[in-house]
């Protein structure tokens, strides 16, 4: 663990001035930090290359330092200079879908340091789509190795204030790019073995990329709860995304009235008790709860209106103060998998089934 700093003087900017991104071009390439928005989540973003840039990163965040960096490219002829050997599968894939929320994992060369790469030999990369993150990468001239810019076990950060609350004081600059589109982190695949395999559910969803290279696997780690099995991503093994109070998922089928009920009866208990309350709901289902907070998360059936609120709705129970927290199972729609990975960490997988 590295010691925090939280005296600079933490400039926010505009994600349309230019001069700004001149600025903070030149933080980059001094090797300094800034946060920067992405369209999956906002990134904190060091030269990937510098490991004493990248070692600053670990200290704001309060990371621990076996837990490797993505690296931000804007042409794929990066992916050459970064890596040892780029196999046929890995180029259809950043084909299809670079630039966008696809991360690689591919071996590394040497030029990529550890710092960077939490000591493995293997190096993670992504092209984002986002055009402030394309505008930095490419006017810094840096490859910009950026996690999410929260502090490490908070939600990802999806606005600018959110990274203000995380990084004011601890990194150089953050630019404003307004609500992120997607709202989870890139999906991130293993190109390093015989079988592709999926190390963190995201966006481009398992069937997207079979309908590209055939075959994947998922690592298993990420599916069952079981502490014996280590995830092959080693940040996916941290607590993550957590609210203070407690979460619980509660969980029926398709029987949303059985959710509904039970979950009142959960809320009428803690109330009585003298506990603060509340609900992460979707939108149909919202107008049925008892509780003073009903923080609709999205429609049920439509995935990207509730990737793109989880991580703010997960903050706003810590603002409200909320003990207790009652989540739906959010798995009707097609990211069902990449959302259900990031709710059941929150709830430490505390799930209700109610049948
Ligand atoms: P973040 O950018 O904060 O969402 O975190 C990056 C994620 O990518 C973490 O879960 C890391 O463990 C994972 N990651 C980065 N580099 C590698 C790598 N070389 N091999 C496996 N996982 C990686
Ligand atoms: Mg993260």
């Amino acid at each position: 663990m590295y010691t925090q700093i939280n005296n600079l003087n933490t400039e926010i900017v505009s994600g349309d001035d230019a001069l700004a991104i001149a600025r903070a071009s030149d933080i980059l390439r001094q090797g300094g930090l800034v946060a920067f928005p992405t369209e999956t989540v906002y990134g904190l973003g060091a030269d990937a290359l510098n490991s004493d840039a990248s070692a600053k990163i670990y200290a704001a965040k309060g990371r621990p330092s076996d837990n490797p960096l993505i690296v931000h490219i804007a042409d794929t002829k990066a992916v050459y200079e970064l890596a040892e050997s780029v196999p046929e599968k890995a180029v259809m894939l950043m084909e299809a879908f670079w630039p966008g929320p696809l991360t690689v994992i591919l071996n590394k060369k040497n030029i990529v340091p550890d710092g960077t790469t939490g000591g493995l030999d293997t190096v993670a990369i992504r092209m984002p789509s986002h055009p402030v993150a394309m505008k930095l990468i490419k006017e810094s001239g840096v490859y910009i190795a950026a996690p999410s810019a929260n502090t490490s076990g908070r939600p990802s950060p999806t606005l600018a204030e959110h990274v203000i609350e995380d990084m004011n004081g601890r990194i150089d600059m953050i630019i404003d790019g307004g609500a992120v589109g997607i709202g989870i982190e890139s999906t991130i695949v293993d190109l390093t073995g015989e079988i592709p395999t999926i190390l963190r559910p995201g966006y481009i969803t398992g069937k997207m990329l079979e309908e590209i290279i055939g075959d994947v696997s998922i690592d298993r780690a990420i599916i069952e709860p079981d502490p014996n099995l280590r995830p092959k991503a080693p940040g996916m093994k941290y607590t993550h995304y957590a609210p203070k109070g407690e979460v619980t998922i509660v969980e029926s089928g398709q029987n949303d009235k059985k959710v509904i009920d039970k979950i009142n009866s959960l809320i009428a208990e803690k109330t009585a008790q003298g506990f603060k309350t509340a609900v992460i709901a979707t939108k149909n289902n919202a107008p049925y709860y008892n509780c003073d907070n009903v923080l609709i998360v999205g429609e049920a059936d439509k995935g990207v209106t509730i990737s793109a609120n989880l991580y703010a709705i997960l903050r706003k129970c810590d603002t409200i103060g909320a003990e207790y927290i009652y989540s739906e199972a959010l798995n009707q729609n097609e990211l069902g998998g990449a959302i259900m990975n990031r709710l059941l960490k929150a709830a430490g997988h505390r799930v209700i089934k109610v049948h």
